[in-house]
């Protein structure tokens, strides 16, 4: 396989916070139809690898490929219309509007002919909230206020937020974190159906969620990658015993 036939391609990355290296010429693929887990002690650099990735910071150097097309340089919104999508810790959902209107106003405008105009609910969009709130678990309360929703609820319904962009690539940071043991064994049915058509990179540290939903799991420590492979590979890995699951 060669490195332009992956949906992200990341080639040397580094960034520099005042001369500290929180990612190091870091080097790693994704493909498309693959969940990847990226676990690693606290101030590997994770989040910043998707903040990175999304366009929030911008690299001091290296390369990231998205269907071959390079993302460095490019602005943050830009990423969005090419299909990254992005979830961080605390979900911004708006608590005040219905599951409906949080999934409506998440339609990418640009797509509808009434984007300029100001937008207008139509069938192709109805039909796309449906199927959006069926996946997400959420078709019984979508008159409800998105603030009544449990916890979990409102994740995944951020998730449904952004899943309305059809995303190609989806990040999501750290998405069970608050969940009871129910809604975590849902999210994991939640991320291997929309893994289906799509890469998903998932920074977690439950490994028995972990367990569940990777494909391959990339350790990083200090910037860098520790060790990267399939869960049992990994987790039987001496160094990354020794710097995280030792702990
Ligand atoms: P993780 O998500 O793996 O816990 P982070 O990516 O949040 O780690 O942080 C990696 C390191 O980079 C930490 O030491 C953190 O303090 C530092 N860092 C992250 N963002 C910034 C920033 N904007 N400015 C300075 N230092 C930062
Ligand atoms: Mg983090």
């Amino acid at each position: 396989m060669s490195n332009t036939d992956f949906a992200l391609a990341v080639e040397d990355l580094t960034v520099s916070f005042d001369g500290f290296k929180a990612i190091d010429k870091l080097t790693l693929y994704v493909n498309r139809d693959e969940v990847r887990v990226i676990i690693g002690p606290n101030g590997a650099g994770k989040t910043t690898l998707l903040d990175l990735i999304c366009g929030k910071t911008k690299a001091s150097a290296g390369s990231i490929k998205f269907k071959n097309e390079e993302l460095v340089g490019m602005d943050e919104h830009l990423r969005v219309r090419r299909g990254i999508g992005r979830k961080f810790q605390t979900p911004s959902i708006y608590e005040n509007l219905t599951v409906f209107k949080n999934l409506e106003v998440s339609y990418p405008t640009g797509r509808s002919v009434f984007g300029a105009l100001g937008f207008r609910c139509t069938d192709e969009v109805r039909a796309r909230i449906q199927a959006v709130a069926d996946e997400i678990g959420l078709s019984q309360h979508l008159t409800m206020e998105a603030g009544l929703l449990s916890h979990g609820q409102k994740q995944w319904l951020e998730i449904g937020m952004l899943l309305m962009q059809e995303p190609e690539l989806l990040m999501l940071d750290e998405p069970i974190a608050g969940m009871s043991a129910r809604e975590r064994e849902l999210t994991a049915d939640l991320l291997r159906r929309i893994s289906k058509d799509r890469a998903v990179i998932v920074i977690e540290h439950d490994m028995d969620f972990v367990k569940q939903i990777a494909h391959k799991v990339t350790v990083m420590h200090q910037g860098k990658i520790l060790a990267e492979g399939p869960m049992d590979a990994v987790q039987n890995d001496p160094k990354v015993i020794d710097v995280y699951l030792g702990h």
